[in-house]
């Protein structure tokens, strides 16, 4: 684990809120907070930030990871146990879902549990995420990397002269650090992409990064597909950062270029580096801009879910903000200074300080926010279920055309005779089978245009899917050859189901 930057924001927590060791309770406790207030209280929200919660309709059970956030307006369950004898014991103590006094005389299964036990189990386990960072060099992304997570992770960085970057090539490369709050641990992987755009030709610049991306992907897919697949590392990209100059008007080629050719692989959520150079009305104007172009080529950035109709209009409200905010615009800053008697993450000017946590300065907490609070799990869900899933996919068909390949090979090879003994038919003498072979020997040797070549073509054309007329006999073995192929499609996604 990284030591914290020394002028680390954070407070200790005071030892009373720590958690004791070994003890399942104040675990569950520092993890849980308390149990939720009942309806009409105030939604949990920690103080300072806004109280935006996952717009996201449930995806899973992995769904209440990410939502383990500040827990506020808690509600000390101090009833007494249990009377009604048909109620069933939860290991939960005070968070038993069924802990309250409407429910002392109803009959229950249990199963109000799950989630608890889900969630018990995911904590145990921790968590992961892993976050590129692109964009051309000095926009600040390391600056803000170190903001957003209060760590130092580019203690070790060399940076690069001018002459040694006019050759440079993108480089890709990978800090992990373990973060541990309040009992919840994250092993947060940094992807950084130095050299981006930083050549004097940036022509596919982007090439490294987007098989960065598909190189996490592959490696996945073969440790899903493998025999042992308890204790795989998930390396995949779940979101990336593109930083986008504040000084162009919009966006720049290279920047179109680059999320068109990774919107189908990563979410991408882009953001408006160095905030603090532009006033207020130049950021909403470039903001506008920039949601334009996006829009105009087609680039698919990350997408919010959709807020379910039934929430409340403070909860809708905050949502369509978030939504307009994209691209975020952020200042970072490495340093603390004095702002109003209190000590803020900032930057210091000659007129003035610029504050990082300030949401009248800039986008910083919203983005910190919809990242790690409120958004990081539907990011893991959409890698997981959107980006992951066109990759596999891809394979799967790949694959597939190669045994169909394959398969049509072995069948021509066994054909000729070359490959495999022929097996002698009952009531056929040996010097028959001989006889038989050496026709077979003579077909294979004939000249162009004979039987073989046209077969290895038409199943070529039906492999591309582009079976075309010829004539009628070769339209049969098309046919045939079609039908091979959705066999071997089925039993390869069967196989594929099967690991
Ligand atoms: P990177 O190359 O993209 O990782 O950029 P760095 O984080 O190394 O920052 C490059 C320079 O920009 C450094 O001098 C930073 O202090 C400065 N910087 C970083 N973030 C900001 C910001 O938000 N606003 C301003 N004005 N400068 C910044």
């Amino acid at each position: 684990m990284l030591e914290p930057l020394e002028e680390r924001l954070d407070q200790p927590l005071p030892a009373e809120h720590l958690p004791k060791e070994d003890s399942e309770d104040s675990e569950l406790e520092h993890i849980m907070g308390r149990p939720p207030p009942p309806e009409g209280h105030n939604r949990p929200h920690t103080p300072g930030t806004p109280t935006l919660r996952p717009a996201a309709a449930p995806r899973g059970p992995g769904e209440h990871e990410s939502r383990t956030g500040g827990q506020r307006g808690r509600v000390e369950f101090s009833l007494p146990s249990p009377i009604s004898p048909s109620r069933p014991k939860s290991p939960w103590g005070r968070y038993d879902p069924y802990d309250a006094t409407e429910d002392q005389d109803k009959e229950y299964v249990g199963f109000a549990t799950l989630p608890n036990q889900v969630h018990r189990k995911s904590v145990k386990k921790g968590f992961d995420f892993t976050l590129m960072v692109a964009g051309e060099s000095g926009l600040g992304k390391s600056t803000l990397v170190n903001s957003l997570f209060l760590t130092d992770l580019y203690k070790d960085r060399k940076l690069l002269n001018a002459e040694e970057r006019i050759t440079q090539t993108v480089e890709i490369t990978k800090h992990t650090v373990d973060i541990e709050e309040k009992g919840v641990k994250l092993k947060l992987t940094i992807v950084d992409t130095p050299g981006f755009g930083d050549a004097v030709n940036n022509t596919e610049c982007w090439k490294s990064v987007a098989d960065y991306i598909d190189q996490q992907f592959e490696q996945y897919f073969r440790d899903e597909s493998g025999l042992n697949r308890k204790n795989i590392q998930d390396n995949r990209v779940h979101c990336c950062l593109y930083f986008i100059s504040p000084f162009g008007h919009g966006l720049r080629p290279l920047d179109v270029e680059f999320m068109k050719a990774l919107h189908e692989k990563v979410n991408i959520v882009p953001v408006l580096a160095k905030a603090d150079t532009l006033t207020p009305l130049e950021v909403k104007k470039k903001k506008i801009k920039i949601r334009e172009e996006i829009e105009q080529y087609g680039i698919k950035i990350y997408q919010f879910p959709d807020c379910d109709s039934d929430e409340d209009e403070e909860f809708k409200q905050q949502d369509q903000e978030l939504k307009d905010s994209i691209p975020f615009a952020v200042i970072g800053s490495n340093t603390v200074v004095e702002a109003k008697g209190k000590r803020v993450r900032g930057r210091l000017y000659p007129w003035g300080i610029v504050e990082v946590e300030n949401p009248a300065h800039c986008d910083f907490v919203k983005l910190r926010n919809m990242l790690v609070r409120t958004h990081m799990q539907d990011l893991k869900d959409v890698t997981r279920e959107t980006h992951y899933e066109n990759y596999r996919a891809h394979c799967i068909q790949s694959m597939t055309r190669m045994v169909v390949k394959e398969r049509n090979r072995n069948k021509l090879t066994r054909e000729s005779g070359t490959d495999f003994p022929i097996p002698t038919a009952p009531g056929v003498s040996d010097s028959e089978t001989e006889k038989l072979i050496r026709e077979k020997d003579e077909e294979v040797r004939q000249p162009p245009h004979t039987q073989t070549q046209e077969q290895e073509c038409v199943t070529q054309e039906c492999v591309d899917q582009e079976c075309v007329m010829h004539d009628e006999c070769v339209q049969e073995s098309v046919q045939e050859e079609c039908v091979m192929q959705e066999e071997s499609v089925q039993e390869a996604e069967h196989c594929a189901e099967l690991c």
